[in-house]
């Protein structure tokens, strides 16, 4: 399960904590230890846990919590609220455009579930009323149109294709045909690679200034941890995203991916990948993040 080492360790911590009843300061920094332990356990950025324990610690020690008669309660409290807040606010919503159709650009490393997530969006959106366009712009990948086709049929989309002509090409053709066949979305399937090179951003570029995505979303395996920290801040700068998609939470992740990402790019997870079925798509709630963790 995911968070499961992060959330054992925590609830160690705070069940030490509250054995204690009244509480010293020299208690809460030795539970702040053991958190700051448990978060670079699960992947935390060593800058990210550093900041979150010192944040923590500030509120804990003041005398309205020394003092009361819930100390350790008191403590958790402030731990759920702190991890609600490194997450962010929820922002789930996609942006609208002025003029439609909204245009959705997903990228990614490959294997991060991109393709997988184009379509899961699709259907979300379908289930909302709307009518949403799929696009191959992944030339590279022999499979990668074919795999395409499968997934949009799967969502009852229907795939934009151009064959291996040039992605720029393809996302502008495909924005004409949504406006001649009234579709307001339009999603863009981007090319993956193993490793962010020059070549990769420079198409990637290319497209964002011919089409002007409304939404910019990275696609990353939350199972990679700080490696999908790092992707998302590489593309963000050279870039600009606006939002993440945080992929295979289904799986026994640690964490560290959830919780650095808003805190070291500034962008928000929109949405969680849950499984690879089409459904396991759900918006990203900081608040109900920080709860599971905390069981
Ligand atoms: P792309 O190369 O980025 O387009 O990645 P794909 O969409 O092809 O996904 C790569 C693999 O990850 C596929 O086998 C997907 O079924 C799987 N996958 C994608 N998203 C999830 C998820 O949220 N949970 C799980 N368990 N598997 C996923």
């Amino acid at each position: 399960m995911a968070f499961e080492g992060l959330s054992d360790k925590l609830s160690a911590a705070f069940k030490r904590l509250r054995a204690k009843g009244k509480l010293s300061e020299s208690d809460i920094k030795e539970a702040m230890r053991e958190v700051r332990l448990a978060l670079l356990e699960a992947d935390v950025s060593y800058k990210v846990a550093k900041d979150f324990v010192a944040q923590v610690s500030e509120k804990a020690i003041g005398a309205q919590v020394l003092e009361s008669l819930t100390p350790a309660q008191q403590v958790i409290k402030i731990v759920n609220e702190e991890l609600t807040a490194l997450m962010g606010v929820s922002e789930v919503r996609l942006k609208s455009p002025k003029r439609p159709p909204a245009v959705v650009m997903m990228c990614g490393l490959q294997g991060a579930g991109k393709t997988t997530h184009s379509a899961k969006l699709a259907n979300m959106l379908k289930k909302q009323g709307h009518r949403p366009l799929l696009v191959a712009c992944d030339i590279y990948r022999p499979a990668a149109i074919e795999q395409l086709k499968v997934v949009g049929a799967k969502a009852n989309t229907p795939v934009f294709e151009m064959g291996t002509a040039s992605p720029v090409q393809i996302a502008k053709k495909a924005l004409a045909h949504a406006r001649d066949y009234g579709n307001d979305y339009v999603i863009l399937d981007t090319a993956g690679r193993l490793h962010i090179d020059e070549q990769l951003m420079g198409e990637l570029k290319d497209i964002k200034s011919t089409v002007e995505p409304s939404d910019i979303l990275l696609v990353v395996d939350s199972m990679t941890g700080q490696d999908a920290v790092n992707v998302a801040k590489s593309f963000d700068d050279a870039l600009g995203i606006d939002g993440v998609i945080l992929t295979k939470l289904d799986g026994d992740t640690r964490g560290g991916a959830a919780l650095s990402v808003r805190a070291v790019t500034g962008k928000p997870i929109k949405f969680v990948g849950m499984g690879e079925k089409l459904d396991d798509l759900e918006p990203f709630y900081p608040d109900r993040m920080a709860s599971r963790i905390l069981g």
